[in-house]
């Protein structure tokens, strides 16, 4: 998990030019989706997706959404998020992070940890699998608050 000092960049530009490479066309429907992955920290699911860049292009679908999702991912442009296909969250941050998961809302934010990046993983695990990025799982500060309101 330590070895990528280059950046990726996550811009309309850097988008364009994987579009180039890749042979694939830019559309301005695949530009709105794609801006609005990189401007919503919450690796929105395609369903949310699909309601933001529905307010700029009228005509698009949901079903749209999901292929031009799953399209970028197969062109390498964003990853993806837990296993179930159905409620897959969206990554355009392809840097080494790893995820806070808050267990209420379904807030995921991105944050870094020179700590967990040179975890030292223990024997079991390892004999599980590889590990990649990690996943914690908590409370949202948002949610923590909601909840003392609530209570008040
Ligand atoms: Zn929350
Ligand atoms: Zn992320």
């Amino acid at each position: 998990m330590k070895n990528s000092t280059q950046k990726q960049p996550r811009s309309l530009v850097h988008f364009k030019n994987i579009c180039q490479e890749a042979g694939v066309k830019c559309t301005q429907q695949r530009m709105k989706i794609y801006s609005e992955l990189i401007q919503n920290p919450n690796h929105p699911d395609a369903e949310t997706v699909y309601k933001k860049v529905k307010k700029q292009l009228a005509n698009i679908s949901l079903d749209t959404v999901y292929r031009t999702l799953w399209l970028f991912k197969d062109m390498r442009l964003i990853t993806t998020i837990g296993p179930s296909r159905e409620r897959t969250r969206f990554d355009p941050n392809l840097n080494p992070h790893h995820h806070f998961i808050c267990t209420k809302c379904g807030l995921i934010l991105d944050f870094n940890s020179e700590q967990m990046d040179t975890l030292d993983i223990q024997e079991s695990l390892k004999a599980i699998g590889t590990v990649g990025s990690l996943q914690v799982q908590g409370i949202c500060r948002g949610c923590e608050i909601n909840d003392k309101i609530i209570s008040d």
